[in-house]
């Protein structure tokens, strides 16, 4: 089977030296095992994205010595994909629409008194999961906006137990429950992170995801979804974040860092590489 790896950037900003790390580790992945490498631009998030992050990153990642196949997928082309997948779980009755503002979540948590911690903060109270079908209706009828909120016990219950493999820490049995159900169309964008990565890992044949290991978790709420959808499931290996000299993880906030200033300030490219590659882990 041909190794298929892919570096998947949000265009909200400028490359940094993680993401320089990032890229190379999935581009030799690929060239070692004679595969292929590809290039996805992950820009659902309309408020965030902007075409000209776009244009810099790929002339970055051309500058830094990566070369990738094309056409380039483009997520925001491709939300027809998402939406497919979307009604497919609604008719596995595993989605639920979502009413709920931040406010409302809060407000929840705080009266309940308590609340599941998962990775990323506390967890959905699950306020929306048994609305009655008639209210959710009239919800619907009268404009309310809502997300599109996975019910992951009722999911976990058609798929039974799930594993996956990291090359770096072994099989994992799949707890997607630690994310809670999380959102997988927003209410300003038909989609989620979850849903398109996903959908998309699939559609583009890839075989083995790296990435961050700050997705570590996230990868057993996809899991979950190759799962029900049917996907093939790919190998993962999740990698250490690049830390700043305060030892916290590198951000778009460190300008210092990006590919950019690096090459203004008259680094080459293969410097930059040794930089990236050569960094110790946070
Ligand atoms: N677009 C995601 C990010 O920029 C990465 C997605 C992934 O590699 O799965 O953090």
């Amino acid at each position: 089977m041909t190794t298929v790896t892919r570096f998947a950037p949000s265009p909200t900003g400028h490359l940094h030296l993680g993401h320089a790390y990032s890229a190379l580790f999935g581009w030799r992945a690929a060239r070692e095992a004679g595969g292929r490498f590809l290039l996805r631009i992950e820009d659902i998030d309309p408020g965030r994205c902007r075409p000209e992050f776009e244009r810099d990153l790929m002339e970055d990642l051309a500058w830094l010595g990566l070369d990738w196949e094309t056409p380039v997928r483009r997520q925001s082309d491709h939300l027809g994909d998402y939406r497919a997948a979307l009604e497919r779980l609604q008719g596995m009755g595993v989605i639920y629409p979502c009413f709920c503002t931040r406010k409302d979540i809060a407000a929840e948590i705080a009266r309940a008194g308590h609340a599941p911690h998962g990775p990323d903060g506390p967890l959905y109270p699950g306020t929306c999961r048994h609305l009655p079908e008639s209210d959710r209706a009239a919800r619907i009828a009268s404009g309310a906006p809502y997300a599109l909120r996975l019910d992951v016990a009722r999911a976990k219950g058609l798929t039974g137990p799930l594993r996956w493999h990291d090359q770096g820490k072994g099989w994992q049995e799949a707890t997607p429950e630690i994310l809670g159900d999380v959102v997988l169309a927003r209410k300003d964008t038909p989609t989620s992170y979850h849903l398109s990565v996903t959908t998309d890992d699939h559609i583009q044949g890839v075989t083995l995801v790296t990435r961050g290991e700050d997705l570590f978790f996230a990868t057993h709420l996809h899991r979950l979804l190759q799962a029900l959808l049917g996907y093939a499931v790919p190998e993962w290996h999740h990698h250490g974040l690049l830390t700043n000299e305060r030892g916290e993880r590198l951000a778009k906030r460190d300008k210092a860092q990006t590919l950019r200033s690096l090459r203004d300030a008259g680094r080459t490219p293969a410097e930059v590489r040794a930089l990236a590659e050569g960094h110790t882990f946070g």
